[in-house]
């Protein structure tokens, strides 16, 4: 059983030399954000991970929840981790001073959040939904609402979901069913049943705040009627602590394949009390403040999730003695070397390597971006980082989700039978990874996203933009001797990528089914480019220090390894992509339905 040790030294890596975070804060004049407080960050973020969180994942995932007179009851160690979470303030870190945060960017929290999910990622969901919920009301709620709730779930008090879906109602929010009407007093009196809302019931808090789409009396059909409404467990009372019932009641768990800790919930609503969001008819453009939040912090699942795994996979291939290596034994005093002599078992770690590092240089770029649409003072600059953001986000939450699967698969892989075997552990990553492609809109649904709206919804100008960033990093790289070759192969990427943009583009110009045959597959190529770009940057750097003659030359050119391989044997994959996302509708629509049955 593998144990799970925070990789400072490459979040290190990724925050101080490839993106330099304490001098992209300084020149939004925010001195404050520097080196050393990002650095208490990680050393005091990593113990928590490490040794309370951590070992609390074995647990949640073998004991699992208790469903009991409609109480849920989390495993044993989850209250005592979260009433840590909240007392040592790491909850509050990154939520506005007005309600009690420490007003923290985004990107300084980003890490921690990662370690997090590598310790315990059912855990983690509990305070990660509140969040985005917090979020939701600050943006959208009246005064009077971010007075009632914000302090309360700010500081962990009371925690949040989100209901959307329904049993016949999905991926479609457009045929949701619950009911709101008007009270006469402002208020609403919210009907209905949701499904599969994660945290709907638990007992680390006193209270839990859920938002609820629903249905007014007069809506239009489809999700242009769709409203958004707070809704509590229980009413908070005159002194704002949470006072009677409102008519919510958990009505059952689901028995899942995964995330054994964190409760799947059906949630009944019956005339409960809710408090409206934004304006009628608006809910489902509020509530993608909290989706496109929640989609960054799947993707950060799939991170952390590959992290463990790849954790696992090295300490096993160390470990596990089996056969020679091919050039002559190199213990040979055992009756066999380790595994890692072998030239298959390598392009594993490799893969594996390759796909957690380039991936975390993703996350945190991004998380930076995001951070820079708030905090930069130019206004142009702002734009172009919500834009560069609303790109990145399908992206992050797909790309990187399904390259868990593959991650998390190459270490059951690595761990051969013993894998399969649940003592080992790391069936459970696979089995954890399974739902990140699944919820928060399917990664189905992501890649019509990117290249819907995202790209042909911008007339091609999205990717212009993102092929422009990437090409200042072939420019400001290209020139070193060991990355050269790696610049010319991404420049070389970027026009196939741009190519293929306007192929698919004319192509849905004749048939707009060309987009959702294409989709899936254009963003895996968009995905695999991107990965290039933060390979590119993270060898870059790595080569200058090594010119420099750092101390560290090792780990330095283990990067440069690592993006060798990333640009031999995981880049190229775009070919198939891309021959797969031309291939155009008719192939998979000629079939009539009738015949994806059985005779
Ligand atoms: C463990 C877990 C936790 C969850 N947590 C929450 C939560 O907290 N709150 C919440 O509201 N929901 C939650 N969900 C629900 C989750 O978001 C949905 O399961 C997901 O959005 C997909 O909806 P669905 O299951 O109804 O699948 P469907 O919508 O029926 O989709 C089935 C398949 O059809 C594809 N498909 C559907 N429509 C289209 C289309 N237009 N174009 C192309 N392909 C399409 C999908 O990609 C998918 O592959 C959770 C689900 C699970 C399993």
């Amino acid at each position: 059983m593998y144990s799970y040790r925070a990789p400072l030294r490459d979040i290190r890596f990724v925050v101080h030399e490839v993106l330099d975070f304490e001098q992209h804060y300084r020149s939004f004049g925010r001195e404050e954000l520097n080196r050393d407080l990002l650095e208490g960050i990680l050393e005091e973020g990593a113990r928590f991970a490490e040794d309370v969180l951590a070992p609390t994942n074995r647990i949640g995932d073998e004991h699992g929840l208790r469903f009991e007179d409609g109480q849920v009851l989390t495993p044993p160690g989850f209250k005592e981790a979260y009433d840590r979470y909240c007392e040592d303030g790491w909850i509050t870190m990154t939520a506005d001073p007005e309600w009690g945060g420490q007003g923290l960017p985004g990107g300084f929290a980003l890490a921690f959040s990662e370690m997090l999910v590598s310790g315990n990622m059912a855990w983690k969901m509990y305070s990660g939904l509140t969040e985005s919920a917090s979020l939701t009301i600050a943006a959208h709620g009246s005064e009077d609402l971010k007075q009632r709730y914000l302090p309360k779930m700010v500081s962990g008090e009371w925690s949040g979901t989100m209901c959307l879906t329904e049993a016949h109602s999905g991926t479609d929010l457009g045929i949701l069913r619950t009911k709101a009407e008007p009270r006469g007093d402002g208020s609403y009196s919210i009907t209905g049943t949701k499904i599969f809302i994660s945290a709907g019931e638990h007992d680390l808090t006193d209270n839990i705040v859920h938002l609820v789409l629903a249905r007014l009396p007069d809506a239009p059909a489809g999700t242009k009627g769709i409203s958004l409404f707070v809704v509590p467990k229980r009413l908070p009372d005159g002194e704002g602590h949470a006072g009677a019932g409102n008519g919510v009641r958990c009505g059952s768990i689901e028995h899942k394949m995964g995330i054994h800790a964190s409760p799947t919930c059906v949630m009944h609503f019956n005339d409960s009390q809710g408090w409206m969001l934004g304006k009628p008819n608006e809910g489902l453009a509020c509530m993608f403040t909290m989706m496109n939040h929640a989609r960054l912090g799947v993707g950060l699942q799939g991170q952390g999730l590959s992290e463990l795994a790849w954790q696992a996979s090295i300490a096993y291939a160390n470990d596990r003695l089996q056969g020679r290596a091919i050039t002559g034994a190199k213990l040979p005093g055992k009756p066999a070397d380790p595994i890692i002599v072998h030239p298959d078992v390598r392009r594993m770690l490799l893969t594996q390597k390759a796909i957690v590092e380039g991936g975390r240089v993703l996350c945190f770029l991004t998380a930076r971006e995001i951070d820079s649409s708030h905090l930069n003072p130019d206004p142009d600059a702002r734009k172009r980082s919500v834009d560069l953001v609303a790109f990145l986000t399908p992206i992050v939450k797909a790309f990187l989700t399904d390259a868990s699967l593959e991650v998390t698969s190459l270490a059951v892989q690595v761990h051969g039978g013993h894998g399969f075997i649940r003592e080992t552990g790391v069936e459970q990553l696979m089995r954890d990874a399974r739902i990140t492609p699944i919820y928060e809109g399917t990664n189905g649904i992501q890649a019509l996203d990117l290249l819907g709206r995202k790209v042909f919804g911008t007339g091609g100008k999205s990717v212009m933009m993102m092929s422009d960033r990437i090409r200042e990093a072939i420019t400001k790289f290209g020139s070193l001797p060991e990355v050269a070759p790696l610049a010319a192969e991404l420049g070389k990427r970027l026009d196939q990528w741009g190519k293929l943009t306007m192929e698919l583009g004319a192509a849905a110009m004749k048939n707009p089914e060309e987009v959702g045959a294409a989709a899936s597959d254009y963003l895996q190529v968009s995905g695999y480019v991107t990965l290039g770009w933060c390979w590119l940057a993270a060898a870059g750097v790595a080569a200058k220090k090594i010119a420099a003659g750092d101390a560290e030359a090792d780990f330095y050119r283990a990067k440069l390894v690592t993006a060798r391989h990333y640009f031999d044997r995981i880049l190229p994959r775009i070919d198939s992509h891309a021959a797969a996302a031309r291939a155009g509708a008719a192939g998979l629509m000629t079939l009539p339905a009738e015949h994806f049955a059985f005779a």
